[in-house]
């Protein structure tokens, strides 16, 4: 079996963080992402280390999510602009944290070729980069693989930013099923050669336009899961359902009885 973290999607209340971290290294969590995905709700200095010296004494491993409402490829350059805010405040927050991925999504494609929109993200995230290295945040941006058809982030997109730009990446199995269908183990391997992976996954629900929503992870999906992954892999498994930390207990039990 591959090394993996488990952990979910969300820390609860951050004066109550000492007690959830404690609660979940009770229960083996040993990950955990800090959804800004609907603002970064996370505004100063001190929270942050609060947290991060939680996070350290009970062995959790940081990550962020950042804001829904990114799209590098916007026709509109105010969009875009306020694309990039809210990844570098992301990206700030994250440090203070200590945490080394921002897990973001990276836009539509626009009226032009998907060719061009990969070139246009690409830029973009070289341009975030040297921010990044400028503000001397030791950290990764994240782009994810998407789960609707419409949207950037196809495993060959999300892999050729990799290769293009070194940035790092989230792979997202319920979103990949759910665009493509199937999870071809094997194409993953070849297009993400690397040691780590930081991956999502919950159960699905999808349609022929991809992704409907998020939920339950069941028993029999972690199965499938752990009986495809790569083992020779250091992997992060975020869950992502509407019940992160009960799935994934469960998804830590299977584990270690499998690997037992
Ligand atoms: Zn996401």
């Amino acid at each position: 079996m591959p090394n993996i973290k488990f952990g979910p999607a969300g820390i609860g209340f951050i004066k109550e963080i000492e007690k959830t971290f404690e609660r979940y290294s009770k229960n083996k969590i040993n990950a955990c992402e800090i959804p800004f995905t609907y603002s970064v709700y996370i505004k100063n200095k001190k929270d942050a280390v609060k947290i991060k010296k939680a996070a350290k004494k009970f062995g959790i491993r940081l990550s962020i999510h950042a804001p829904y409402w990114i799209n590098l490829n916007s026709e509109d350059k105010e969009k875009i602009k306020a694309s990039e805010k809210r990844i570098l405040d992301s990206c700030k927050i994250g440090h203070w944290l200590g945490a080394r991925k921002i897990v973001f999504h990276s836009g539509f494609y626009g009226k032009d070729s998907k060719e061009k929109t990969c070139q246009n993200i690409k830029n973009k995230l070289l341009e975030l980069q040297k921010e990044i290295k400028k503000n001397k945040w030791n950290l990764e941006l994240a782009p994810e693989t998407m789960g609707k058809i419409n949207v950037f982030g196809s495993v060959e997109e999300i892999s050729r930013l990799v290769k293009e730009t070194g940035c790092g990446f989230c792979i997202d199995f319920a979103h990949i099923l759910a665009r493509d269908k199937k999870v071809d183990f094997e194409k993953l391997k070849k297009l993400f050669p690397q040691k780590k992976w930081h991956c999502h996954f919950s159960g699905i629900e999808y349609n022929e336009k991809g992704e409907k929503h998020h939920k339950k992870t069941e028993e029999k999906y972690w199965k499938w899961l752990f009986k495809n992954l790569p083992k020779n892999k250091k992997i992060i498994i975020i869950n992502e359902s509407p019940s992160p930390v009960e799935d994934s207990v469960l998804g830590l039990k299977i584990y270690n009885n499998k690997s037992a």
